[in-house]
């Protein structure tokens, strides 16, 4: 009996609770007027039809733990158990929220050929709401504070009519990380405060070094535009510089090649950018991860070694990541 009850003791300390990045600790605002907590499944809807005027927090919450308990249960969801983001973890989570996504606007002056975003004019109609309100509520019932990261997803977030005014909040307010997502198309005094304030990381889409592979991918010739703004969110002193991040989106058959990858270090080197991020085309990498073509591994390799021979920090995005740890295990 006793070893019994040892037993028990001791399943019950290392019992590991099931833990989702998204259901425990996000709350998304979508281009589907939706609100919801999963960003790949309607698991975790709080509400559709969403209209941006009043947000039921007590319905958010009920909703979070009961999502939150449904994934520790046999009646988990076969989605979320195939999901990378289902995690063991040590704790069973409250109601915090760590991460907000604004990603209710897909508007976008750029037609990225790897763009996931509709562009329908009925979707673009649909996906102005305003979020001004719930964002304010969820300060007051406490469900965020400065500590929660603020992410401005792609469309491009700059375009939305409320856009100038949530930042100013949010800068007002002191938060401490927003991550804002744009293409620079379009300058925003806005931004340059939020990155003069030292709380803001930039993330632009440049995916090339020269105009011409900026139209192919594109659709635009305002490559120079995007440059110059740019240059401006640039212009402060430090951290400015680590608060502007260049991403390179690699294509098949467009710019993924040395050439092309060198001409963009070497551009953002001249502009003094410090960090830069580097994905690859997401329905290109579903084709081929079961086998990686040698040319882009050396890609990968390559890459590595400009960034460290400039002494300019690169983060691979998941799947990059993934190629550049093959190539290490072998
Ligand atoms: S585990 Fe994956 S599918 Fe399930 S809620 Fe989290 S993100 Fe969504
Ligand atoms: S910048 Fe982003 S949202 Fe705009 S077209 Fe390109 S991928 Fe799509």
């Amino acid at each position: 009996m006793l070893n019994f009850l040892k037993l028990i003791n001791k399943q019950r300390n290392t019992n590991n609770h099931k833990h989702c990045r998204y259901i425990n600790e996000s709350l998304i605002f979508d281009y589907k007027n939706s609100v919801k907590l999963c960003p790949y499944s309607d698991f975790g809807t709080i509400i559709s039809n969403y209209n941006g005027i009043w947000f039921d927090i007590e319905k958010l919450k009920k909703i979070k733990s009961e999502s939150i308990n449904i994934i520790n249960s046999i009646n988990c969801p076969n989605i979320c158990k195939n999901c990378e983001y289902y995690k063991d973890n040590k704790r069973k989570d409250n109601n915090t929220i760590k991460y907000l996504y604004l990603s209710n606007w897909k508007n976008c002056y750029l037609n990225c050929s790897y763009c996931d975003f509709p562009k329908e004019e009925n979707l673009i109609k649909a996906s102005h709401y305003d979020v001004f309100q719930s964002i304010k509520q969820l300060f007051d019932s406490q469900l965020i504070d400065v500590n929660t990261t603020v992410i401005f997803d792609c469309g491009d977030a700059t375009i939305h009519p409320e856009f100038d005014k949530i930042l100013y909040y949010f800068i007002n307010y002191e938060m401490k990380k927003i991550i804002i997502n744009t293409p620079a198309m379009r300058y925003c005094e806005s931004i340059s405060e939020a990155i003069a304030n030292n709380i803001a990381e930039v993330i632009i889409p440049l995916d090339s070094g020269c105009p011409y592979i900026f139209e192919k991918i594109k659709g635009s010739n305002k490559f120079d535009i995007v440059i110059n703004n740019l240059k401006r969110y640039l212009s402060f002193e430090e951290p400015s510089e680590k608060r502007v991040i260049l991403k390179y989106t690699i294509l098949k058959g467009i710019n993924d090649n040395q050439k092309e990858i060198l001409d963009w270090f070497m551009l953002a080197r001249d502009l003094g950018i410090k960090r830069l991020t580097i994905d690859i085309d997401k329905k290109w990498y579903n084709q081929i991860k079961d086998s990686i073509p040698q040319y882009l591994k050396e890609l990968v390799v390559f890459i590595n070694k400009i960034s460290q021979y400039n002494e300019i920090g690169i983060d691979f995005c998941d799947r990059t990541n993934f190629i550049y740890n093959t190539i290490n295990k072998k």
